[in-house]
This record gives structure tokens, sequence and C-alpha cells, in this order.
């Protein structure tokens, strides 16, 4: 008797296994889309501290980037893989074509896209100053003679340059967002220069820093993050088609609002993506 049961319990596992094989050969979902097991993995770089954008939490990379970039890969039907690698690693590994895609905040400008290919944009920022409280800027000619710092290679330095000149000394550079921010916090700048949210960003995460931020839109000009990819990617394509029906279908706003508590205007990006 007892072994009777465990033979009809194997048999039916059996039948299990068979039809579980079946059902899970890699075939097309109920929804038509392609199944996880047949999906590409593109590999993803991006500089994790550059919150609210990419920022590591609990060993994971996360934010609105993050957010964005998966739901943009299930639109086109890719899984992406994002590492850490850091900024100027992850500009090599898109030269060597290592990586397929760059995930960083990064801004779309001409010198860039002599090397790589961008998606549409994104998200719209500009640059803004952040500095202790008491220290006197109002406006970005008051950078002029203060210890600057920046993250080397971003468009925070270019700002910072605009006003100073290129290669200034008092321009301190450092390598990610948060070793300028620490600069800033030990004295050893008096102002950072880096990407609107992610100095808002920095006050609303540490309240007690006494760091106060300035913009000013008559020196700084808006500018927009894409998606990066090697010159020539394959995949620009796709993953424009992706964000423009993220744009359509209303996943855009709800990632947006997720981490910006405000609705995006998505508009204006449609419109930059024209020029
Ligand atoms: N948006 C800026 C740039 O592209 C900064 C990006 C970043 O520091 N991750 O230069």
């Amino acid at each position: 008797m007892k072994i009777s049961i465990k033979k009809s319990f194997l048999t039916l596992a059996a039948g299990c296994a068979l039809v579980l094989s079946a059902c899970g050969g890699g075939q097309e979902d109920s929804a038509g889309k392609q199944t996880s097991e047949e999906k590409k993995v593109l590999q993803v770089g991006t500089e994790a501290t550059f919150a609210p954008f990419e920022f590591m939490d609990k060993g994971k990379v996360s934010g609105f980037d993050v957010d964005l970039l998966n739901a943009a890969a299930d639109e086109a039907g890719y899984q992406v893989n994002i590492e850490n690698t850091g900024w100027d690693a992850m500009f090599a590994g898109l030269q060597s074509k290592q990586l397929d895609i760059g995930m960083a905040g990064v801004t779309i400008n001409d010198e860039r896209k002599k090397s790589y290919d961008f998606s549409v944009p994104y998200f719209e920022s500009i640059s803004m100053m952040a500095f202790k409280e008491g220290t006197d800027i109002k406006n970005a000619q008051d950078l002029k003679g203060k210890k600057i710092g920046v993250q080397n290679g971003t468009t925070g330095q270019f700002s910072a340059e605009s006003v100073v000149g290129k290669n200034s000394p008092s321009i301190s550079k450092y390598e990610t967002a948060a070793l300028m921010f620490q600069a800033l916090q030990s004295g050893d700048v008096q102002v950072a220069v880096t990407d609107i949210a992610v100095a808002l960003e920095y006050v609303k995460n540490n309240p007690d820093s006494g760091v106060k931020t300035v913009s000013d839109d008559q020196q700084f000009k808006p500018e927009y993050y894409g998606i990066v990819f090697p010159k020539g990617s394959q995949y620009k394509a796709d993953f424009d088609k992706a964000l423009n029906e993220l744009y359509s279908n209303g996943k855009y706003a709800e990632i947006y609002k997720k981490w910006f508590g405000k609705e995006p205007d998505v508009d204006s990006l449609k419109e930059a993506a024209k020029q």
C-alpha cells in the first residue's frame, strides 16, 4: 500500500515536471512578449554615488535611472545587468564595447556625441552650486576666488570652467560625486558644482549639514540626460522607441513621480529630442 502511494506520487511529480518543462520552454508568454529565458542580457555601467539617479542601496544599484532603464529594457525585450563601474570605467567600457549601455545621468553634448550614441533625452537638468551656509554665493560670478569642487569630466566641471576658466587651479576634480560632497563637508572646497537634482537630494538627505544651494540660469544652461551607447550601437533605436512608449503610456510619469514627487514635463523632453 505504502509503495503504491509513493509510486503514484512519483508519477504525478514526473507529470508535473513534464508540464513545467513544456511551459517553461522559453516560448512567448500570454502577452506575446519574449519570456525572460530568451531575453538578451545587456551589460550596463554606472557611477552609483549620484542619488537620486543611481546610488547603492543594500548592495544594489537603485534610483530613478535604474527604474527607468529597467522599464525601457522591459518594453524593448531586453534584460539589463547594471554594475557600479565608476564614471571613467563606464566610458572606457563603452568605447571597448564591453558595455552595451551607460546610465549615469549622463548629459548629451556635442563633444560626447563624437564618441558615443545617445538615446532621446530622458531628463532635463541644469548645474547648481552647493556650499556651506555663510559662504558668499549669490550667483555663478561668486565662484570667482572660491575653492571649487567638481566631479571630474562632468558638466559641473564645464559649468565652473565657464566662469573661472578651463584648467583653473581653483577647481579640484574628484572621481565621484560622493568624494566631491565630502570635500565640501571637510572644507577642502567652498563650493561644489553639480546637477540640480543631485545637489537638492544631498541637502534633503543631509539636513544637518548646513549645505545651501543656489542656481544661476543666466550662466548655466539647461542640459538633458540620455542613455549612452557605443557608437553605432544596434540598441539605440530599440531604447528610443521604448522611451517614447513610456512617455506616452504614463509609465515614465509614474517613475518620475516616485522619485521627484511631481509630474514630469514630457512635452519639453519631446521638444528637446528634435534639437
Ligand atoms: N550630468 C553630468 C554629466 O553628464 C553629471 C553626471 C554624473 O556625474 N553622473 O556630466
